[in-house]
This record gives C-alpha cells, structure tokens and sequence, in this order.
C-alpha cells in the first residue's frame, strides 16, 4: 500500500484499526445494523467504503519476530491462537470480516467459515471424534452428514446411534445410556451430540433444551452438542440460547440467499472453535475470499430476505392448506402435535419458509403439480431469493432405502417448497394454476 502524503524515509506507523462501536448508550447495536460495518475499517484499506476481495495466498510480516509469533500461535505452542494474517489457508481479511458477523448473528464469541457446509459439518465431526468414539445424532439428517457418519467415520472406528427429532427426554436418556454402553464396550468415549432441527424435509423439531439437560446429566461436559441450523438460522432460531454449544450452518442456503455460491460455517465459544480451527488449518477447506466478499454482500440483507420470505410462505401456507388437492402441510407454522408445538413456541421466533406438502396421489400426481409450476422453479437447496419446488421421494432422498423413507415420513406424495421472495400473490396464481394439471 503506497502512501502519498509521507514522503519521509521513516516507517510509516500501521493504521490502527478504528475501535468498533457495538452499543450507543447502554444498549447493543442489533446484528442489522452491525452487518454493515463490523469487523471493517475503511482507513486499512485506502478508504474503501467496502472491504476489496484480498486475492493473496500469503502475508508479510513486520519482521522475524512477528512471524514467529504467528506461527507459534498457528501451531498452538502457544495458546491464543494466530495475532495477525499469517497464509491463506489459515486466514484472510475478507474470511475474519466474514466471521466477525457470522458470530453477531449467533450471539457466539468465535466462528470459522468453510467452502462448503460439508466441509464445516466433515471436519466439525472429525475434530471432535476418535477411534472408537460414539456419536449421538438425530434423524433424520441431510443425507450427507448422514453418509458422512455411517459411511465414513465407520471407516475409523467411530460408530453411532439415531434417535427421532421428536424425541422426549425418557427416549432420549435412554438413547445416552445405550451410547455410553457402545463406547465402554468400544473403549471410547461419546464425543458428540450432533442435532438437526429441523429436519430435512419433514420440518421435526428437537427439544435442544432437553439435550441440554440430559447431556448435563449424563455425560462429561466435554462432549458438546452441535445442530445443524440451517433451516431456521440465523434469523428464526438461536440454538446457542436454548443449550447447544456448537451450531453449524450451510450458508449456501438462506444466508448466501441468493443461488449463488456454497459455503458453511460453524459458530460457538473459542474452546469449541479452537480445535476446529485447528484441523482446518491442517486440511484447508476455509471459504476463498470472493465467496466470503460475496457473503458479506448477503449478510446486509439476510433480515430482509428472510423476513419477507417468512411472510410469503404464510400466505402461500394459508392457501395451500384448504386447498382440495393437497392432503396436509409440514410447516412450522400450522403444528398441530403438542409436543412439536411445544419445541416451536420454545425454540423458534419464525416458521421459515421451507416446507412440505402432501399433494393427493402420489408420484405422477407431484410430478404433474411441478411441471405445471411456471414461477417457481424445480431445483433441490432452500432458502434463496426464488422459490424453489422439488420432490424428495425421487431426488434428495432417492438413495435412502424405501423403509427407511416411511420410517422418516418422506412419501412419495411430498413435495418440498422453498418459498422466496417474490411477491405472494403471484406465487398463489402459479400454485393454483399448477395443482389444477394434478
Ligand atoms: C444444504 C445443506 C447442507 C450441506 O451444505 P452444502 O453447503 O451444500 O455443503 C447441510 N445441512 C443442511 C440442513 C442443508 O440443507
């Protein structure tokens, strides 16, 4: 970086970051408004309004000493971790810009960015397990993170026991007793509680509050819960507040909001990033720059998205629900079981905008349904500014067995919607039109 007005052969001093405004007056700016400039200072960067894309694999240090420093602090010889920029697997501006305000929005103290929810997910899990390890998940699971688990880790000794998303907390400590048994009988330990909620694509919610209390009861602390929170995330559920000490997101889905590009993230205290952090300064896998630029883009926005996609999905909801083609609706919005009602009052501030409907008939009459669409779009992921409409049974879910697929509640009369943010009305007229080709 040149500096015109010092024509002097002195060093010029290192700009000092501004000191960031996070309250005025006593109370907390609110995550909105902090997406438009924390983390940021204009002054490091030439005054650019917003942060430029910092296309470099690696970074100069001040001197010898310096380097050192870092590296003793990558390496973790010394506790704190790295102090600057060091290497671009490691760090970047853009990324910790990125993770500063992935952190707002969970209310946690650290968060680390990675080039694909999976990737956070894989590596969240690999930091965590050792041979002969057990770990505890809910079902249903992205079928990723589920392969991942069944297929994968069993490769290293690590095996695993599933309990339903809606599980109470008798089925549950039951759950915790039989999974301390594997792992003394393996010679291991639980090494994770591992939660989605809610589940894809039926929408079960669990009671995070109530692992919480089991885990407390019943395992070491040191064995931490981590959900997937992509669903609700981060706007209509805060997982850190009801217990889980670790939530795990595919930001390509309603923080990226836009189809645009993959990425995922973890957030939680330092103790649970650090070793995290760690394996992933091992085996890469951190966002690349202009991703995370183009996340910062849509982390202004993600309130706004998020909120008139809640609102749309109300509306098409209400529609859908007394409409004489379609048998039932899995939306957070209309739950008639006491025990799901009972999580979603306690854990959820909204009812999202992805969910299933269970059209009369079956497969051909789905397919009918979605070849009629002509706004929304048929395309698997969730949670960007276009709707989206796909059939699990035949798509996502086509590689889980058939009894394992009723076991979850994924029929073959189900169609799952992602609702965007055109405006509803329109959405209503396309889902009319279509469910009269049914
Ligand atoms: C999409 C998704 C993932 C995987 O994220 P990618 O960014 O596609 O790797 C994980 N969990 C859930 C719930 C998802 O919807």
């Amino acid at each position: 970086m040149t500096d015109a007005v010092d024509s002097t052969d002195q060093p010029t001093p290192r700009r000092k970051p501004k000191p960031q405004v996070e309250k005025i007056g006593g109370s907390k700016l609110k995550p909105s408004t902090l997406m438009m400039g924390h983390g940021y200072d204009p002054a490091l960067s030439e005054g650019s309004l917003k942060p430029p894309i910092f296309l470099t694999s690696t970074f100069a240090f001040d001197n010898a000493a310096a380097g050192k420093r870092h590296f003793e602090g990558i390496t973790g010889l010394r506790e704190g971790g790295a102090e600057g920029l060091v290497y671009s697997r490691f760090n970047g501006p853009n990324q910790e810009i990125l993770e500063d305000r992935l952190a707002v929005w969970d209310g946690a103290e650290d968060a680390l960015s990675f080039s694909s929810g999976m990737t956070a997910i894989c590596i969240l899990m690999l930091a965590y397990c050792s041979q002969n390890d057990v770990i505890v998940h809910s079902g249903p699971l992205y079928a990723a993170s589920e392969g991942f688990v069944a297929k994968v880790l069993a490769k290293f000794g690590v095996t695993y026991i599933a309990f339903p998303a809606g599980a109470d907390r008798e089925t549950f400590d039951g759950v915790l007793e039989k999974a301390k048994a594997q792992a003394g009988e393996n010679g291991g330990k639980v090494a994770m509680i591992y939660l989605e909620s809610p589940g894809n694509p039926t929408n079960a919610l669990v009671d995070i509050e109530m692992v919480r209390e089991a885990r407390d009861a019943a395992l070491d602390p040191s064995c931490p819960i981590a959900i997937d929170n992509t669903f609700l995330g981060p706007l209509w559920q805060r997982p850190l507040e009801h217990g889980a000490d670790i939530v795990a997101y595919s930001l390509t889905k309603y923080v990226g909001g836009h189809s645009d590009l993959v990425a995922g993230s973890v957030a939680g205290a330092k103790r649970w990033m650090d070793p995290v952090r760690a394996l992933r300064n091992t085996m890469g896998g951190i966002t690349d720059p202009n991703t995370a630029w183009m996340l910062l883009r849509s982390l202004e926005t993600v309130e706004l998205r998020m909120q008139r996609a809640g609102e749309n999905a109300e509306k098409v909801c209400a529609f859908l629900r007394d409409h004489p083609k379609v048998e039932g609706l899995g939306y957070l919005g209309f739950l008639s079981d006491a025990r799901q009602k009972d999580i979603y009052d306690r854990h959820c501030l909204g009812a999202g905008s992805t969910f299933s409907v269970f059209i009369k008939g079956g497969e051909e009459e789905c397919f009918r349904f979605l070849d009629a669409l002509k706004v929304a779009k048929l395309a698997v992921s969730l949670g960007g500014t276009e709707t989206l409409a796909s059939h699990p049974a035949s798509m996502t879910h086509l590689s889980v067995a058939q009894g394992r697929r009723a076991e979850l509640g994924i029929s073959d009369n189900l169609v799952r919607i992602s609702i965007g943010i055109e405006d509803a009305g329109d959405l209503i007229a396309d889902f009319d039109q279509a469910l009269e080709q049914v």
